[in-house]
């Protein structure tokens, strides 16, 4: 797990914006409203984002998960854990040349990986998964999350194929 008052030393030294920087560190306490998630084709991977996660829930995926990579493989989410900080996608945009995170709803992530999002952290580890259908280029959710400027242009009916729910923050 991070030391809360050395990522907060590096995000102001690196001039990370926008993050947002939870009162309390390294505990999940309540079920967030977005969920970061990885585009693993665009990950170097340069390791930065696990550096600055708070509560430590981005891994580099094991050797042979992606296809063609090798033991140079991406990182990734366990969106279970995350607290929805945004922290790993200023960090990706801003610290490295890749841009490779995204924020998403949360209703969406479970929709769409039929995983459960709860106010704390689970007790049984969940490993990261690549997720690479769904969330990175070509796949259906890449364009949608927060950071996305498409999303601001589409119209209810494409957000509604794209899975945002009428009441959902996105829509
Ligand atoms: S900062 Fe971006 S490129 Fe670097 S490991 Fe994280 S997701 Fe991958
Ligand atoms: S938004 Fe990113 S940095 Fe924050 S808890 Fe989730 S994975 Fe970690």
């Amino acid at each position: 797990m991070a030391d809360s008052e050395r990522v907060k030393r590096r995000l102001k030294e690196d001039r990370i914006p926008e993050a947002f920087w939870p009162d309390e560190w390294g505990e999940k306490k309540k079920r967030p409203k977005e969920i970061a998630v990885v585009d693993v084709n665009l990950c170097f991977p340069c390791m930065k984002c696990p550096e600055f996660c708070p509560v430590g829930c981005i891994e580099q995926l094991r050797p042979g998960t992606v296809q063609g990579r090798g033991d140079n493989q991406p990182v990734q989410v366990r969106v279970e854990e995350c607290i929805g900080c945004y922290i790993c996608v200023e960090v990706c945009a801003n610290l490295t040349d890749y841009d490779a995170i995204r924020m998403y709803p949360t209703e969406l992530i479970e929709q769409a990986l039929d995983v459960e999002i709860g106010d704390v952290k689970p007790d049984e580890y969940h490993p990261a998964r690549p997720w690479d259908e769904d969330f990175a280029e070509g796949g259906s959710f890449r364009h949608v999350g927060k950071g996305s400027r498409i999303v601001e242009k589409m119209n209810a009916e494409e957000r509604a194929r794209a899975g945002f729910r009428p009441h959902g923050r996105s829509s």
